[in-house]
């Protein structure tokens, strides 16, 4: 009797287990491997899927790995299934790439590079595919924002009017640069003309997190390709299925095949071949710091350039003669929005000791105020579950840390609902510069406060973690603004508001909080080479 037609291969890093799937478990390991260690097995996934979102959105779910313009299956027939974290039902699973899938996607990446297709267009024509996707995303906005709900757990306003909003500015904004990235002249006398052409660096490894997908995969898409570069982006394992629906509409916008290639696919099989790939000059990532090091190692083997945006656990300042209110406000949506999943959180707020106990009472009413948890498909929720039963759990661990480290709870700081991973939103204060909660990354509606009494002292407290991502300040005093602004050790601050970050800004960090900008002109750099072109206009040496 023939044996039954697997569905799927696990690979060791599998973390959500269909349970459709036939795997050596269930056939038995020894009879798994006489049957079918010879030959991989390809599974019966199909390339497309007909979904239908709770909100009862119908989406025709590309599953494949875009490559060369089509969606195709992995080689090894290899998968990973992506759940809804309210519930843990299962979404769909999608083909999931290894290292001889990079393989194709970057030879197709090299062979886009190279043909007159892309690497003789007119820029202009570049910036207007770059306008045509933003058309595209704009059209779709509801379904794309619908995908990043479910399968991450934002709410359903947010996405749409942040993520999808913020997604369809930067490709206009770097659709416009297309025809806008001139090189120089430089004088250094009559016998010799030197100038520069600023070109593109070539096939570009791009690899995001879960947090924000569509929003990760315009901000790095947009400049490579607005400055002629090829790209193979590896959306995260959590999140694959707005990043891969974006494929289809890259190939709708007009663009020629192999100049964008999305794999759908895990950091230590996925990520790391495109890291270590010697036919990638250039790897952009963004997540965490640990990862961003072995990154950074793996890309030294073609000394690939490099852009990292890794982690933050950046403070927020409250000085005693700031608008009180305001600081609340900001100081709640800074680390609670996106359920406290974002890089630029201010994860822990300093509050000058005259306003301490105050901004305690207030903060704390603000928070039980707002926080309304639950179905992100549902108007009134503020805040979704944390995206994965891992996630949650790390995060309940340093609820306990601080309960241990003796700070001291304010609110929050328990599980919610009987499904799903939904956390209360947690303050703890008197919390102390060197408390694990204080110099760690929570990356979950965590609020840590301390306090401080002179200006130095907040400086102080301030700069004591090893992560340089964002910082605010509050204060109505505009020198002493300026003054704490330029001795913070960040690469973003904002006065009187937080995480308020724009796609015509740099945004990056110092410290081991990343290398390299993205957004605003300054990704134009982190994208093309300088080249420099001397003439000699003189008639000996
Ligand atoms: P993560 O580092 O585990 O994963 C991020 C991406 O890297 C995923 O696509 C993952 O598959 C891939 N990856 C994992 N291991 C890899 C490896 N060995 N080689 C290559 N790729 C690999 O991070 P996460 O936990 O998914 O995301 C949360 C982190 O991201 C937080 O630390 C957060 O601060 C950070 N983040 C930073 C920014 C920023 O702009 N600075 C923005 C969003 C998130």
């Amino acid at each position: 009797m023939p044996l039954p037609r697997p569905l799927a291969i696990l690979t060791p890093h599998s973390k959500h287990i269909s349970s459709s799937l036939l795997t050596p478990r269930f056939l038995g390991e020894s009879s798994f491997h006489r049957r079918f260690s010879t030959s991989r097995i390809i599974m019966a996934l199909p390339l497309f899927k007909e979904l239908v979102a709770p909100n009862g959105q119908k989406i025709n779910q590309p599953l494949g790995l875009f490559i060369n313009n089509e969606f195709v299956k992995s080689k090894s027939g290899d998968t990973l299934t992506t759940l809804n974290p309210t519930d843990e039902s299962e979404i769909t699973a999608v083909y999931a790439a290894n290292s001889a899938d990079v393989d194709d996607a970057v030879a197709a990446a090299r062979a886009a590079f190279h043909s007159p297709s892309w690497s003789e267009i007119n820029p202009s024509e570049r910036g207007q595919l770059l306008y045509n996707l933003a058309d595209l995303v704009e059209k779709n906005t509801h379904l794309l924002a619908t995908l990043d709900t479910w399968d991450m757990g934002k709410p359903l306003s947010v996405a749409k009017e942040e993520d999808l909003s913020e997604s369809v500015a930067v490709l206009k904004y770097y659709a416009g640069f297309s025809d806008k990235i001139h090189g120089r002249t430089i004088d250094v006398g009559p016998r010799k003309l030197i100038y520069t052409l600023h070109q593109p660096i070539g096939v570009c490894g791009q690899i995001i997190p879960w947090n924000y997908p569509l929003v990760m995969a315009t901000w790095k898409l947009g400049p490579a390709l607005a400055t002629g570069n090829t790209v193979v982006l590896k959306s995260a394992e959590q999140t694959p299925l707005s990043v891969l629906y974006l494929g289809k509409l890259i190939k709708e916008a007009g663009f020629p095949p192999g100049v964008v290639n999305i794999l759908s696919g895990y950091g230590k099989t996925a990520g790391a071949a495109i890291a270590a790939h010697e036919g990638i000059d250039k790897v952009a990532f963004t997540g965490s710091t640990a990862t961003a090091k072995s990154i950074m190692k793996a890309a030294s083997v073609n000394l690939k350039n490099i852009t990292l945006e890794t982690g933050g656990k950046s403070p927020l300042i409250v000085f005693d003669d700031a608008d009180l209110e305001q600081a609340v406000k900001w100081g709640h949506s800074g680390i609670m929005s996106n359920m406290g999943q974002v890089c630029t959180a201010t994860s822990r707020i300093l509050v000058q000791d005259t306003i301490y106990d105050k901004f305690i009472q207030e903060i704390k009413a603000q928070t039980e105020k707002v926080s309304v948890l639950g179905d992100p498909f549902s108007e009134a929720t503020f805040q979704g579950p944390q995206v994965t039963r891992q996630h949650y759990e790390r995060v309940l661990s340093y609820i306990e840390a601080g309960k241990a480290e003796g700070a001291t709870l304010v609110c929050g700081g328990t599980k919610h609902g009987d499904k799903g991973h939904f956390i209360t939103p947690t303050i703890f204060s008197d919390v102390k510069d060197h408390y694990k909660i204080n110099q760690e990354e929570v990356f979950g509606p965590f609020l840590a406060i301390g306090k401080f009494s002179t200006e130095d002292e907040a400086i102080k407290s301030a700069n004591c973690t090893s992560y340089g991502l964002g910082a605010s300040v509050f204060t109505n005093d505009i020198t002493k603004a300026h003054r704490v602004a330029a001795k913070i050790e960040a690469g973003m601050v904002w006065i009187n508001s937080s995480q308020d970050s724009h796609y015509a800004a740099p945004f990056g960090g110092v410290k081991q909080s990343g290398i390299g900008s993205e957004l605003g002109e300054y990704a134009l750099t982190a994208y093309t080479i300088a080249k420099a072109v001397h003439v000699n206009l003189g008639t000996h040496l």
